[in-house]
């Protein structure tokens, strides 16, 4: 049995065509395209991957390549004009937020292929992790750290476990992508579950929904979060959780938020006359403002915030430290059941969460004896 798939859909390619994971026109514009870049820790050796950075490139149907190509040139756009630090309107940013979820379910999927002794079977796609859950964009403005991008993040027994969290530096940009079930969710209002069965990693049931409160969205991942110059989400949902709850959906704030194409859909829902269960419903484009959040129609200009002071400004390894404990924290949501199967994975989690912190938080120290910041 060959172990090639398509990384979109992950059925046997049909015809020959490689993906760029990190595409060719991200590559053109951070440097010379053939250069050599890290592609992660290879678990089974422990070393450091390094090739060229153009081969970074995995099996994908035709097809399903060539549906991603309009995604590809629409968001090539909307990066350039984030690099000219120009003003972005809201509805690009759903394009955007896609392209960060076929960049994070991507770059997992391609590392796991190239890993020797595998650790997972991957039991979901690109094509099933596209806008599936709520998803926040944090994006920092680092005048003068240079060309280049660089993912990272990647290499953590939870990245691999559970692709939910990672850093994409970008020129002069950090952008930190986070997508999960329900987290934007309990800090907006939106029903949440009491409980999350996960059965497998593609796999969950949903126990009882429950209204929030949308009181702590101050507490935005951490207290010392870096203030960042943009964060952007959107709140993402099944109609099969409103079909089975219209009482905790059927508020005005709710249909605020719902993005104008769904609205309809969303009144039958409540109303009670679809059962059409397959939808997912997303809201307008949220934006985090000193602890507030912001709707914002599809033609509204999103505001950057400009006023992050130097000092303010944070190395490349603190920003990383933050990653990882945000990742530590979506896996450890209190609202999560994992089955037995994952008992040893979460015994290794456990395990290596402190000791990898800890080398980063030293090597973070190093760095910083060094006056190196990036700034
Ligand atoms: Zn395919």
């Amino acid at each position: 049995m060959t172990n090639k798939f398509c990384i979109f859909c992950g059925l046997p390619p049909s015809s020959k065509n490689k993906e760029h994971i990190i595409p060719e026109w991200l590559l053109n514009l951070t440097g010379v395209p053939n250069r050599k870049g890290k592609f992660g820790i290879d678990f089974s050796t422990g070393k450091e991957r390094e090739f060229s950075v153009d081969s970074f490139v995995f099996p994908a149907c035709q097809k399903c390549n060539s549906e991603k190509s309009n995604l590809e040139s629409k968001v090539k756009n909307i990066i350039l004009d984030i690099l000219d630090r120009k003003e972005i309107i809201a509805e690009n940013f759903n394009f955007l937020l896609d392209w960060f979820d076929k960049v994070r379910v991507g770059v997992w999927l391609g590392f796991e292929q190239l890993d020797k002794n595998k650790m997972f079977v991957p039991s979901f796609y690109i094509n099933q992790r596209i806008a599936m859950s709520d998803r926040v964009l944090v994006i920092f403005d680092y005048d003068g750290i240079g060309n280049g991008y660089t993912i990272s993040g990647v290499d953590t027994i939870i990245f691999k476990f559970m692709p939910s969290a990672f850093l994409l530096k970008i020129n002069n940009f950090v952008f930190m992508s986070v997508s999960n079930l329900f987290i934007l969710s309990k800090k907006v209002g939106f029903p949440i579950p009491k409980k999350i069965d996960i059965t497998n990693m593609n796999e969950f049931l949903i126990k009882q929904m429950l209204a929030s409160k949308n009181d702590n969205i101050t507490q935005w991942f951490h207290d010392d979060f870096p203030f960042p110059d943009l964060i952007v989400g959107q709140v993402i949902f099944d109609a099969s959780l409103a079909i089975k709850n219209t009482a905790l959906y059927d508020k005005d704030f709710i249909k605020k938020m719902i993005s104008e194409e769904y609205l309809i859909e969303f009144e039958k829902i409540i109303n009670k006359s679809t059962d059409n269960m397959n939808l997912k419903f997303k809201t307008k484009i949220l934006q985090i403002i000193n602890g507030h959040f912001k709707v914002n129609d599809k033609k509204d200009l999103i505001k950057w915030n400009r006023t992050r002071i130097k000092e303010e400004s944070i190395t490349a390894i603190e920003l990383l430290i933050h990653l990882y404990k945000i990742q530590f924290e979506l896996y450890n949501d209190s609202s999560y059941k994992y089955n037995s199967d994952h008992k040893k994975i979460i015994k290794e989690i456990n395990k290596t969460f402190h000791t990898q912190t800890y080398q980063i938080k030293k090597s973070a120290n190093d760095f910083i004896r060094k006056n190196k910041k990036i700034n």
